[in-house]
């Protein structure tokens, strides 16, 4: 049987009429009509909903943005360790090329002076020549034929042809440095060039991954600043599903005021009664307390149900109440489900009776999964079974 409940205070009119000023809803509360009523609820209920959609969207999209500015991340760090491995190669062959460059012209200036010596040589050993075929048959004769003896002569003569032949090894050797020299001086260029093209290419290499950081940079800013605009969006939907869901459970609370029906059912069944409202012996502190609801016995994950129809008014996790559903049946009445291992509901959502709500569990300061049911009437909790009778 149906427990009629009063009709409720005045104030709550006045309540209600500033909130829904406050919301600039065209609604004049005296003469809200049930219809008006319900088709405001209905299209408030609609927008909460849309709301929750985008909401819902908004935050898949923060997740994908999540992971795409991880990957951002981890490629801007595998593009600096590339960048770091870059400018160590360049440093390498531009000290190797310093060294070549300097090898080089240590090599030109020994060419050079070999050059010198050489040509040195040659003018020395010229005007020997010059001076033997000038005045040569005369000096050459005199030298041999002013030997004393034909020992003498013999032996001025081999000395003359060893001079001779002396000096055309000296020149012969010369000539050999000098050309070894030119082909050293012809490596170490060959070497400088192949070294002047390997860091023109470390070069590039390295400016190709300075514009490849300046991107992934770029990349990882832009998902910043995308992220940050649609965290605004998200608060932005919060704060206006926060004023929907107040403004679904303000007329909610006026229909079931109007109405003034409150029959609850069961949160759950088989109905199982394992503690009452009243003082007992808490199980857990181990003292005497006072115990605000009523136990009932489930299974861990049974659905839970909502003993009557109203808005859900509040879902929270607490140490005492473990994971709580408050659902608003207007006319000041709540009804409180505690311990729940699961939440199907959010605020400002209307529930139907019976509708599931929760899943039951051991959450919060429980010894084993149960329902605690509370029923409190303006704000004070109450009895459940003085509301219930089944
Ligand atoms: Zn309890």
């Amino acid at each position: 049987m149906p427990v009629r409940m009063q009709r409720r205070i005045r104030w709550a009119w006045v309540a209600l009429g500033a909130l829904l000023l406050n919301m600039a809803l065209p609604l004049r509360p005296q003469a809200a009509q049930a219809n008006d009523i319900r088709a405001q609820l209905e299209q408030a209920q609609r927008d909460l909903e849309a709301v929750r959609r985008k909401q819902k969207e908004v935050q898949n999209e923060l997740a994908d943005l999540a992971f795409q500015a991880e990957e951002a991340e981890a490629q801007l760090r595998l593009v600096e360790a590339e960048l770091v491995q870059a400018n160590a190669n360049l440093a390498i062959v531009a000290a190797e090329y310093e060294e070549v460059s300097a090898e080089l012209e240590l090599v030109q200036a020994e060419v050079a002076l070999a050059q010198a010596r050489y040509a040195e040589k040659r003018k020395i050993l010229g005007d020997r020549i010059r001076a033997m075929r000038e005045n040569g048959p005369v000096d050459k004769l005199s030298v041999l034929f002013g030997a004393a003896t034909f020992r003498e002569f013999i032996s001025r003569a081999e000395i003359l042809a060893t001079i001779a032949r002396k000096d055309r090894e000296l020149v012969e050797q010369m000539k050999a440095e000098k050309l070894a020299l030119e082909e050293k001086q012809r490596q170490v260029e060959g070497r400088k060039t192949r070294l002047a093209a390997l860091k023109a290419e470390a070069e590039e290499y390295q400016a190709t991954v300075v514009a490849k950081r300046e991107e992934r940079e770029q990349v990882s800013r832009s998902l910043e600043d995308r992220r940050q605009a649609l965290a605004a969006q998200l608060d932005e939907m919060e704060r206006y599903g926060q004023q929907l869901a107040e403004q679904v459970a303000a007329l909610v609370r006026e229909l079931n005021r109007q109405a003034g029906v409150f029959a609850p059912i069961p949160p759950v069944t088989p109905v199982i009664i394992t503690d009452h409202f009243g003082m007992r012996w808490h199980p857990i502190l181990g003292t005497q307390r006072m115990h605000y609801g009523t136990d009932f016995a489930a299974n861990y994950g049974q659905t839970v149900r909502a003993i009557e129809a109203g808005v859900v008014l509040q879902t929270s996790y607490d140490d005492v109440y473990g994971n709580l559903v408050i659902i608003d049946h207007g006319g000041g009445i709540t009804s409180w489900y505690a311990h729940n291992s699961r939440i199907l509901v959010s605020p400002g959502q209307a529930v139907s009776q019976g509708e599931a709500i929760a899943l039951a569990g051991s959450t919060g300061w429980s010894t084993g999964p149960h329902v605690h049911l509370e029923i409190h009437v303006d704000g004070v909790q109450k009895n459940p079974l003085d509301y219930i009778n089944w």
